[in-house]
């Protein structure tokens, strides 16, 4: 077998090269933005490092192909090879989360929960509508009868995580479209642990009867009891969907299994390929046979024409994630997170629950008397790249925020370990200690200005670089 680093090398460098006869500008920004990424600490939590046969596979002509439909039932002439790819990334996702259907068509994370919202409403409310009509032939209703299923389509409830609390947007938080096409009530967490309480769950679920109950986070810092979320639904006759996108790697690596794997318990699991999953940009729908048709009529109803090179990606990614190795990086993935919030602790900082049992820890800055949009900026100068987020009943808004929200996936990748998340832990307390809320053109305090104290920037930059240069990002790839 060749050596892939020096295949890998040689790809770029004459991809780049080819990019640069036409617009080396492109070219530029592209050499520039993997010198970034290799010289920072990267903490975003929905952040990774996808491997070069990922990143590779998405440079094809499988981009200039249309393949609207499914696998083997298309719109478009031509499919074979795409179905190839297809029918691939779904067997391998089936296989990695023991799943009984799997869509590899959405385009992101919020694609995903589009077509999951869409295959709930056609599965449960518009299928016995028709049904009751006597008509199977959606083409063949009255106007009057397309107005009453548009407003029975119209008419359903739904329960999520609220944004503040750790949920996503698409969870039915009111501007999204979720919070707008259904009624909406959310969940939020305990005001005194931060953690989900599921009577509180069950008692608002009992009370609103949902259609969907959502499950799943982008900003909590524990594990959920999905077992117990299933419960809730099925008590009271909702569909339950996990929204999986941030913490699909730990589901995939094994981390999170019984209770706490979602897709033994839902009805409908959303995901992201490019969190900790490590793919490529990208979505995916699991569900039970009982939603599979529905899925499927995603694309053309509800998505765009698939991105094939995209799903050639997630097939690889998700062989990859098929390797023993990735369980093992994905178990480490949740250590470093404990030695994060670990580090953090013994530096006496605030963490929303008090610590983490997953990927991401949530560092309350308050404390350092900073906005999560002071102290976002002022890391940022230092090299150390993540966002500022809300903390539970957030005094500033979600806007400034009141904390910052930090994940490990990434710098696992690049092969960071306990002392090194000590040590970030320690960096990050270190330049929010030296800086200092800025004021108003009028002489009040800001909520964005800041003051970082002479030399701090530079000092953290230099001791993150001693770590950055002993796990390097991509080590065998260099660009000629
Ligand atoms: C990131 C995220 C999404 C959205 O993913 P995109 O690919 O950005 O559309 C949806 N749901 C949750 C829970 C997420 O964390």
């Amino acid at each position: 077998m060749a050596d892939i680093d020096a295949l890998t090398s040689s790809a770029y460098s004459q991809a780049l090269e080819v990019i640069a006869s036409v617009e080396p500008r492109i070219a530029e920004a592209t050499r520039q933005e993997l010198s970034d990424q290799r010289g920072s600490l990267k903490l975003i939590a929905s952040e990774n490092y996808a491997s070069p046969a990922v990143l590779l596979t998405m440079g094809t002509w499988f981009s200039d192909k249309y393949a609207e439909g499914t696998v083997g039932h298309r719109f478009y002439a031509g499919c074979q090879n795409v179905d190839t790819v297809e029918a691939l990334a779904a067997e391998h996702a089936r296989e990695l989360f023991g799943a009984e259907y799997a869509y590899a068509q959405p385009h992101s994370g919020i694609d995903a929960n589009l077509v999951a919202f869409w295959s709930i409403l056609a599965h449960r409310v518009e299928g016995p509508w028709l049904e009751k009509a006597g008509s199977k032939n959606i083409n063949e209703l009255t106007d009057a009868d397309w107005e009453s299923l548009r407003h029975e389509l119209g008419n359903q409830r739904l329960l999520g995580m609220s944004l503040d609390a750790g949920g996503h947007l698409t969870h039915g938080f009111r501007p999204n479209i979720s919070g707008k096409m259904f009624h909406q009530q959310q969940y939020g967490t305990d005001p005194e642990t931060g953690l989900l309480d599921y009577d509180v769950v069950a008692a608002k679920a009992r009370e609103f009867k949902p259609l969907i109950l959502v499950a799943g986070y982008s900003a909590y810092p524990r594990r959920v009891n999905f077992a117990k979320m299933r419960e809730i639904a099925d008590e009271v006759g909702a569909t339950l969907m996990v929204d999986m996108a941030h913490f699909a790697g730990l589901v995939a690596g094994k981390v999170f299994t019984g209770d706490e794997d979602p897709v033994p318990h839902a009805h409908v699991v959303t995901t992201t390929t490019h969190k900790s999953l490590r793919g490529p940009r990208g979505g995916m729908v699991l569900a039970t046979e009982e939603y599979a048709s529905s899925v499927d009529r995603g694309c053309p109803m509800v998505l765009g024409g698939p991105l094939s090179h995209v799903m050639a990606a997630k097939a690889v990614a998700l062989a990859e994630a098929r390797q023993p190795s990735f369980q093992t990086y994905a178990q480490q993935v949740a250590d470093n997170a404990k030695s994060l919030a670990e580090g953090f602790l013994k530096r006496d900082a605030r963490l929303v629950t008090g610590g983490t049992d997953n990927h991401l820890v949530l560092l309350d800055v308050s404390g350092f008397g900073l906005t999560g949009r002071q102290a976002e900026s002022a890391l940022l100068d230092a090299g150390i790249v993540t966002n500022r987020n809300s903390v539970p009943s957030d005094p500033n808004g979600a806007w400034y925020t009141s904390g910052i929200r930090l994940g490990t996936p990434a710098l696992t990748t690049r092969g960071f370990g306990h002392d090194e998340f000590d040590q970030v832990a320690e960096l990050i307390v270190h330049v929010l200690q030296h800086t200092q809320p800025g004021t108003t053109k009028a002489g009040g305090p800001s909520k964005a200005s800041y003051v970082l104290g002479d030399g701090i920037a530079d000092k953290v930059r230099d001791a993150s670089a001693e770590m950055l240069d002993k796990h390097p990002l991509y080590p065998g790839l260099v660009l000629s």
